[in-house]
C-alpha cells in the first residue's frame, strides 16, 4: 500500500503530524504498537493528570473547615481513584480513535520498523508481518522510563511512572529518586493521600531545571507538607530481599539506609529508538537522539523524526508543535523553525510551577543585564479569596530594551497562566507593554502584571 506519509508512533507527535497532513490533503497512515495517544493520553500527561485531580479534591475536603464547610469522614479510596484515571485515558484514546477516522486517516496496528526505500515493515499483533511503502516517514516512537544501573526496576518494589499509576494497593512509604516534573508530581500525589514520600535528589535543587527562586519555594511547601528532602544525595543501591526495599543513599554527612515498601524511579525518558530500523536505513545519531534538521529532517532523504526521540523538550506540546512544522514543510509550506526557548514547562504538583524563557540564572550566563520583578501571591486579592496565599511570580526583562526574557511562577493555577507570558515573548512584547496591559481584577494573573511593575519599581498591591 502507498501512503504520501507513514507515521510510527501515535503520541502527541505522531497523531497531531498525521491531522495535520491529512487537513493538508496528504494520504496519511499511522503505525502504533500499543494504544492511539503514545504515552501523554495512556500513560503521561493525561493520566497523571486525573491522579493529581483526585489528590487536590481530597486535599480541599481535608482542609473544608478552612472554607467554613464542616466534613465529616472522608477517605480516599485508592482503587477508585486508579480506575478514574484509566478511564479518562482510556476515554482519550478512544477520542484520538474518533479524530484518525475523522481525518481519513488509516490506523495500522503493529510494531513498525524502517526499511530502505521508503519502506516499512509492520509486525501485527497476530505476529504476521506486513510491507507498506510512503513517499515520507515519519518516526514519532517516543520514549520510556530511564533506568540506571543501580536501580534496575522489577516493576514490583521499584517502579517507574507506568507501575506508579496503577499500583494495586497504596503504599505506606515510597522513596522517589529524582525531583523532576515526573518525580515531584508522584510525590504530591502519594503523599497527598497519606503515603509517607521520601524524594532523593542526586543535585543540589529539586526541580532543577527551574529558577532556582522556585526550587526553594518548593522545598518549603513540600516540607511543610510532610515530604523528606534529601538534596545532594545518590542512590547507591536497593536490597529488596525483605518484605519491602532498603535503599542506601550517600550524601554529604556519609551513607545511610532509608526503608520503604516503594521506590519510584523517577530519573527522565529514554528514547525508543531500539528496533525500528536505525541502522540498517543508516539514520545518524547524535547524543542519543536522531539528529534531524530545522524541520525534522535526518540524514536519509524521505525520514523525519519528532518528539521524544529529537533533541529538545521530553513534551507533548514539543512533540505536537513538531509534527505540524515537519508536515507543512513536507506539502511545501514555509513553516517558521520552533524557537525552543519560549516553550512553555509546567508541572502539576501542588503548588503547581510554570516557567517559560531564562532563568536569571541563565539569563546572566548569556550576559544579559536583568531587571527583575517579583509578585507574592500573599498580595494578590483573588489569592486570598482562594486560600491560596502560597507562591510567586516572577519575571525577567533586559534591563536595555525591556525585552521579556523569562517568566517562573509557583501557585495555584499557574499552569493556566504561563500562556500569556509565551504570547507576549512570541510577540516580542517588553516589560512596559505587561505593566500598562490592564489585567482582570480579581485574578491570579494581575500577578504578572504586578511582578512586571515591580521590575520598574511602579508595583501597586507590595
Ligand atoms: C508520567 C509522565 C507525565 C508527563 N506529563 C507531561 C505533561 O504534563 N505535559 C507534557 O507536555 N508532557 C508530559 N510528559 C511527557 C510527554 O508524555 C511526552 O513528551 C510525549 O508523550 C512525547 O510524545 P511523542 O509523540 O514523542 O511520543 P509518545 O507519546 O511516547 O508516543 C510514542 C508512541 O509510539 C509507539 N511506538 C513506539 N515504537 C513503536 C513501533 N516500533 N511501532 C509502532 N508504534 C511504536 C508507542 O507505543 C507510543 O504509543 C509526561 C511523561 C510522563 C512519563
Amino acid at each position: 500500500m502507498n501512503y504520501d506519509i507513514i507515521i510510527i508512533g501515535s503520541g502527541p507527535g505522531g497523531y497531531v503530524a498525521a491531522i495535520r497532513a491529512a487537513q493538508l490533503g496528504l494520504k496519511v497512515a499511522i503505525v502504533e504498537r500499543e494504544s492511539l495517544g503514545g504515552i501523554c493520553l495512556n500513560w503521561g500527561c493525561i493520566p497523571t493528570k486525573a491522579l493529581l485531580k483526585s489528590a487536590n479534591v481530597f486535599e480541599y475536603i481535608t482542609h473544608a473547615a478552612d472554607y467554613g464547610i464542616k466534613v465529616q469522614g472522608s477517605e480516599a479510596d485508592f482503587g477508585a481513584i486508579i480506575k478514574r484515571s484509566r478511564g479518562v485515558a482510556e476515554g482519550m484514546s478512544k477520542g484520538v480513535q474518533f479524530l484518525m477516522k475523522k481525518n481519513k486517516i488509516d490506523v495500522i496496528m503493529g510494531t513498525g520498523k524502517i526499511k530502505k526505500g521508503g519502506k516499512v515493515d509492520v509486525l501485527g499483533p497476530d505476529g504476521s508481518s506486513k510491507e507498506y511503502s510512503a513517499t515520507h516517514t515519519i518516526l514519532a516512537t517516543g520514549g520510556r522510563s530511564r533506568e540506571l544501573p543501580n536501580l534496575k526496576q522489577d516493576g514490583k518494589k521499584i517502579i517507574g511512572y507506568r507501575q506508579a499509576m496503577v499500583l494495586p494497593e497504596q503504599p505506606k512509604s515510597m522513596v522517589v529518586v529524582g525531583s523532576g516534573a515526573i518525580g515531584v508530581e508522584f510525590a504530591y500525589f502519594y503523599n497527598a493521600l497519606g503515603t509517607k514520600v521520601t524524594i532523593v535528589e542526586y543535585l543540589d535543587n529539586i526541580v532543577p531545571v527551574e529558577d532556582e527562586d522556585i526550587s526553594k519555594q518548593l522545598l518549603r511547601s513540600f516540607k511543610k507538607s510532610g515530604i523528606t528532602i534529601m538534596t545532594g544525595t545518590n542512590v547507591e543501591s536497593v536490597d529488596t530481599s525483605g518484605t519491602g526495599c532498603k535503599v542506601q543513599v550517600k550524601t554529604a554527612a556519609g551513607t545511610e539506609v532509608i526503608e520503604c515498601d516503594i521506590v519510584l524511579s523517577a530519573i527522565g525518558v529514554s528514547p525508543n529508538l531500539e528496533n525500528i530500523g536505525l541502522e540498517e536505513v543508516g539514520i545518524q545519531i547524535e547524543k542519543g537522539r536522531v539528529q534531524v534538521d530545522d524541520f525534522y529532517k535526518t540524514n536519509i532523504e524521505g525520514v523525519y523524526a519528532i518528539g521524544d526521540i529529537v533533541k529538545g523538550q521530553a513534551l507533548a506540546h514539543v512533540a505536537s508543535a513538531e509534527g505540524i512544522i515537519c508536515v507543512e514543510k513536507i506539502a511545501g509550506h514555509h513553516p517558521e523553525p520552533l524557537n525552543y526557548n519560549n516553550i512553555p514547562g509546567c508541572t502539576y504538583c501542588s503548588p503547581e510551577i510554570a516557567s517559560v524563557g531564562y532563568t536569571e540564572k541563565a539569563a546572566k550566563e548569556a550576559g544579559y543585564e536583568v531587571k527583575i520583578g517579583k509578585f507574592p501571591f500573599s498580595a494578590s486579592g483573588k489569592a486570598s479569596a482562594a486560600g491560596a496565599k502560597d507562591g510567586f511570580v516572577k519575571v525577567i526583562f533586559d534591563a536595555k530594551y525591556g525585552e521579556f526574557l523569562g517568566a517562573h511562577m509557583i501557585g495555584t493555577n499557574v499552569t493556566e497562566m504561563i500562556a500569556e507570558v509565551v504570547v507576549a515573548r512570541k510577540l516580542e512584547t517588553t516589560g512596559m507593554d505587561i505593566v500598562k496591559t490592564v489585567h482582570p481584577h480579581p485574578t491570579m494573573s494581575e500577578a504578572i502584571m504586578e511582578a512586571a511593575a515591580d521590575a520598574y519599581g511602579e508595583v501597586i498591591h507590595l
